[in-house]
């Protein structure tokens, strides 16, 4: 009996698990989960939460309902991943052997790294939305807060779905202009990079609904540390922003399991040394690393695991067969973006393409558009829960491709008019 072990029950840890399930003969490897937490979290739900749009239970199931009966879900830490002895280390002392070793032990957040982010105001004035415990805490801060300086602040550029933040940005606007308070709260967007997002055709969409809707971006902001007695957040170069709520994505690393181990990348944040075409570790070549445990230059975005996933199955098996890996991760990646009063837009891009206007997923039929604001996308965003738990988990095919398409993107950018519908 062979041992496939999967380090991380989360989005890309249960897909492949369910994928290679079904092409890999139980009498012959035995697949094995090891997470630390018995809970699946869809954590793009947790974008609604401040905002009373989905609660709590809406987002959160267990890792065992998702896993294929013959798979093996272990709840336990990872101590120490020791790749020369092909065994990883949990927590209580037992060795866990394997033949094939996948990382799947993602992203999390870290606000310790930023002096007096978890301070006196942690959970008073200042929040985070990328945690369950920090949408719920926010959702009950929002309820009663009576206006004032929101500032939403990236502290730093690599984060899980990059494009969230901005969400939450929008949906902020809509949900206190609904509450009839939007008058009395000032929203400042603090951002390290240059623009709204990283790619240009975006950044200029995206910046133009920030100043329609009455938003102030604060560009090249890198946080160094916040003042909870001013209630100040101070940059590197000494800028300050003050504010009455602050809204944090505090720095995001690898999983605490990649640095005891000694295997994270040269930039200290924990993410595996990755090659972005093959999705096999650099370091050890009966390793694999997917979703947002990679240092690949894709997002880290649960789209993206999901087009890894089907790649990732492809190479293992020519792995374990002996034969040469020829799938090949193009990068893709695919994000709605919530606008606010139910709408939203969409990208669609990869390693080479940027985001690009037109119709998706079918050319000139859509109904979705890209770089386009509407409702398809809206409801588009929220069906995708369903397909979360229903589809993708459990490692069904989905109607997308894995490479992304050029069909239906327009190369010359859109008119003005034709954008935001
Ligand atoms: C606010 C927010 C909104 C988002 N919105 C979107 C969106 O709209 N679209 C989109 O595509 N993506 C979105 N994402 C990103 C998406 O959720 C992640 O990219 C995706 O979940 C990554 O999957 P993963 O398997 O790599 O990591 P995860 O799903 O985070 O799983 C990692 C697992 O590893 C386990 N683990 C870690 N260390 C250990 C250890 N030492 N021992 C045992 N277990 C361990 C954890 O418990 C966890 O279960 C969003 C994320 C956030 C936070």
């Amino acid at each position: 009996m062979k041992n496939l072990l999967i380090l991380g029950g989360g989005t890309a840890g249960t897909m492949m698990a369910n994928k290679l399930r079904k092409e890999l003969k139980a009498s012959e490897w035995q697949i094995r989960i090891v997470d630390k937490d018995p809970l699946h979290y869809y954590q793009p739900g947790f974008l609604f939460i401040p905002f009373g749009i989905y609660q709590p239970h809406d987002i959160v199931r267990t890792k065992k309902e998702f896993l294929a009966p013959d798979i093996d879900l272990l709840i336990n830490e990872v101590e120490e991943i020791k790749g020369r002895e092909n065994k990883v280390l949990i927590k209580g002392g037992q060795e866990l052997p394997y033949n094939v070793l996948i990382i799947a032990t993602g992203a999390q957040v870290v606000p310790e790294e930023t002096e007096g982010l978890k301070a006196e105001l942690w959970h008073k004035d200042i929040f985070d939305f990328y945690t369950f415990d920090g949408s719920v805490a926010l959702s009950k801060k929002l309820e009663t807060w009576e206006g004032g300086k929101m500032v939403i602040n990236l502290a730093e550029s690599v984060i899980k779905c990059p494009v969230a933040p901005l969400e939450f940005t929008f949906l902020a606007d809509a949900y206190f202009t609904d509450k009839g308070i939007r008058d009395k709260v000032e929203i400042i967007y603090v951002t390290p990079l240059s623009g709204a997002f990283t790619k240009p055709k975006a950044t200029r969409i995206l910046s133009k609904l920030l100043e329609e809707k009455n938003i102030k971006v604060v560009p090249d902001f890198y946080l160094q540390r916040v003042d909870n007695e001013r209630k100040v957040i101070i940059s590197y170069d000494e800028q300050e922003v003050p504010f009455d709520l602050l809204v944090s994505i505090p720095v995001n690393k690898g999983a605490d399991v990649i640095n005891r181990s000694s295997m994270g990348d040269e930039d200290g944040l924990n993410f595996v040394p990755t090659d972005k075409f093959t999705l096999q570790s650099k370091n050890f070549e009966n390793i694999f690393v997917i979703g947002d445990a990679t240092n690949v230059p894709a997002s880290k975005a649960g789209s993206v695991a999901h087009f890894e996933a089907e790649i990732l199955t492809e190479n293992i098996l020519s792995y374990v067969n002996g034969m040469p890996m020829e799938a090949r991760f193009d990068g893709h990646s695919n994000c709605f973006i919530e606008t606010g009063y139910g709408k939203a837009t969409l990208i669609d891009f990869n390693y080479d393409t940027e985001p690009l206007p037109g119709k998706f997923p079918w050319p000139v039929l859509g109904p979705m558009g890209l770089l386009k604001v509407n409702r398809s996308n809206h409801w588009g965003k929220l069906a995708f829960r369903w397909v979360y738990w229903h589809m993708l988990l459990t490692g069904k095919k989905l109607p997308v491709s894995t490479h992304m398409s050029m069909a239906g993107k327009e190369v010359e950018p859109a008119k003005e008019e034709e954008v935001l519908v």
